[in-house]
């Protein structure tokens, strides 16, 4: 259902199924007593076979819109967890071409919403009246921006208009939980794409509160830099190559970091120091939208401090660098930054010969080289709050 049968039509592997189910929660367990039932706001089983996960929801109706427990006063769904007909959970998703189920035992596909129709038209549609699906759970602004984006389908009229309008509801979202949607848009594959649709929908400013404005209502400015990070990192994507926030962020706020280190050192900090003191500001400021945890931050952090010590190309010291944690992803990232100053291109030609001529690393450099063969947490896909 959901997702799994959207992707199935689409012809595309879908990445998880999740299952539908009359049964409750309780009931799922007592069939599977090793599965685990997880989630608040969407309580679900989370049942293991051959390895996969599998999550298993119990059929939702909408909820009582009358029971002030499960609603914020701004129209905002706290919990969900009235349960329904498989009907009633077809009108309470998102959009109509995530609301097709599979009947595991026809083999039929059960659409209510004219889900199908959409799907062949390439439409993407919210069920029921627009105003109120956003208003109930605000992200499904991203969610639609994320869709078009990964399907290329389009929204009709109705879905698309109020978008820029709403935007700012994003603001009463857990910045958790928008550090998640921030990581589907921009780290499986089609994140220059998801930049562009969040753009075209006026998303962008409201995601990302410390960007300068750009041109049209809820816009960001979207420079070279930033432009080929989230190329870069789709690429690496579709080669399989591991991709972390931490760079992202990187990329992202860096405008901001820059402008803020610049006039830290215009009133007198060392190099060092204004840049410490503009990224606490940049990943303060960011983390009150999307949380950014603090494994990224830090490493966020490194590259940019980085930065400066690149262009310090004189007397022996600089060969230390290359043994640095982070040195390749802060030499990436002076690559990237080449591609919008191009006078750092000499810099760049030089940390790249560095690396070709690196001798054994000195005795001193091997231990923190050591800590830097640890696996490493990466970004991973975690299991969506939203069921
Ligand atoms: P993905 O390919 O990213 O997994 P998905 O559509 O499967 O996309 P999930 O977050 O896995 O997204 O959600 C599974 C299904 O649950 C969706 O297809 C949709 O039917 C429903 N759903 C998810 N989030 C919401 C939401 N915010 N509001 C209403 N329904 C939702
Ligand atoms: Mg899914």
């Amino acid at each position: 259902m959901g997702g799994s049968v959207r992707d199935l039509l689409l012809g595309k592997a879908p990445k998880d199924f999740d299952v539908a189910t009359s049964a409750t929660p309780e009931e799922v367990q007592a069939v599977f007593p090793r599965c685990r039932l997880i989630g608040r706001r969407f309580r679900l089983a989370h049942v293991r076979k051959r390895g996969a996960l599998i999550e298993v929801a119990t059929f939702r109706a909408r909820f009582d819109a009358d029971d002030d427990e499960s609603q914020h006063a701004s129209g905002r769904i706290l919990r969900d967890n009235v349960f329904g007909t498989v009907e009633e959970d077809a009108l309470r998703r998102d959009f109509t071409i995530n609301a097709l189920f599979l009947d595991p035992v026809s083999g039929d596909i059960r659409d209510y919403v004219g889900g199908y129709q959409d799907m062949a038209d390439r439409r993407l549609r919210l069920i029921g009246d627009p105003d109120v699906r956003y208003h109930e759970d605000p992200v499904r602004l991203l969610r639609a921006a994320r869709f078009v984006a990964k399907l290329g389908v389009e929204p009709d009229e109705d879905t698309a208009r109020r978008m820029p309008e709403l935007a700012p509801l994003l603001q009463g979202v857990p910045p958790a939980r928008l550090f998640e949607e921030t990581c589907k848009l921009f780290m499986t594959g089609h994140g220059m794409r998801s930049m562009e649709a969040l753009q075209r929908f006026g998303l962008s400013v409201t995601l990302f509160p410390g960007l300068r404005g750009g041109a049209g209502p809820g816009k960001i400015q979207l420079g070279v830099l930033l432009r080929h990070a989230l190329e870069n990192t789709d690429e690496r994507v579709r080669t399989a190559k591991p991709v972390t926030p931490a760079f992202l962020y990187a990329a992202l706020l860096w405008s901001s970091l820059d402008e803020r280190a610049r006039a830290f050192v215009q009133k007198g900090d060392p190099e060092y120091v204004a840049i410490m003191r503009a990224a606490e500001e940049a990943i303060a400021e960011q983390a009150r939208r999307t949380a950014i945890p603090r494994r990224f931050s830090a490493v966020t952090r490194q590259i940019w401090l980085l930065q400066p010590r690149f262009a310090k190309t004189r007397g022996k010291r600089w060969k230390r660098l290359l043994y640095e944690d982070r040195f390749r992803a802060g030499y990436d990232f002076l690559l990237l930054r080449a591609k919008e100053d191009p006078s750092l291109e000499p810099l760049c030609e030089f940390w790249t010969k560095a690396q070709e001529n690196m001798e054994a690393p000195p005795a001193a450099a091997r231990s923190s080289e050591r800590r830097r063969d640890r696996p490493r947490r990466r970004y991973r896909r975690k299991a969506p709050s939203a069921g």
